[in-house]
């Protein structure tokens, strides 16, 4: 699957909000948003107003780019949504959020999202028992989601026994077995973006 191959810290200065794509950097003074905290490029100290769509196409930017995705794909996710019952926006995200991926992320086996990406990408990850290698697989209330036992005698899963990780309510994660699991399904609360998904709703129903 294609993907965005460019400088990620510059779409976090593009969307002036940290996006978390390059893991410890993200937390330290070498984050560029801290360093540059101004959008990319000559247009730089331009302009400053958005319209109202430019408003609403940067929320969606933003969270196609923090979940790593391409247009095609997220606006995939955006259709999906709009055929569940409740509201299109929250749909989207907890779709986005039971991305595979972003689980590996979310549970801590990943420091970012691109990371646990490539964990994922390289059949590091089961569910079930069962290899997953795409990243895109929706999990389940009740999948448990292991660190391949061929794979837990590496390095960085060594240095992983043993961790304390915050992580969201609906997941659990045992670091000294390299095992969890999906409680339940995310719920708004449970997603901690600062975004507003009602104007994603906006713009694609334009
Ligand atoms: Fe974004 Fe992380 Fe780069 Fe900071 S270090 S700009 S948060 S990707």
């Amino acid at each position: 699957m294609a993907r965005y191959t460019g400088p990620v810290c510059r779409l976090c200065r593009r969307e002036g909000t940290k996006l978390f794509l390059k893991g410890d950097r993200c937390m330290g003074p070498k984050c560029a948003i801290v360093k540059r905290p101004f959008i990319p490029g000559v247009h730089a100290h331009g302009r400053k107003k958005f319209s109202e769509y430019g408003i609403q196409l940067r929320e969606k930017q933003k969270v196609k780019r923090a979940y790593g995705l391409l247009e095609k794909q997220f606006k995939g996710y955006y259709f999906r949504a709009i055929k569940v019952k409740g509201k299109t926006g929250e749909a989207l995200l907890q779709f986005l959020e039971r991305r595979l991926d972003n689980v590996v992320y979310r549970m801590g086996i990943g420091a970012s999202r691109p990371q646990a990406r490539q964990f994922v990408n390289h059949g590091h990850i089961t569910v079930n028992g069962k290899t997953v290698d795409i990243p895109s697989y929706l999990v389940k209330a009740g999948d448990i989601i292991s660190i391949k036992e061929s794979k837990q005698s590496m390095q960085m899963y060594k240095d992983l026994r043993g961790a304390k990780v915050t992580m969201p309510k609906w997941l659990q994660f045992d670091f000294n077995k390299l095992s969890g699991s999906v409680l339940q399904l995310p719920e708004r609360d449970d997603i901690d973006l600062n975004i507003n998904e009602q104007l994603i709703v906006e713009l694609y129903s334009r």
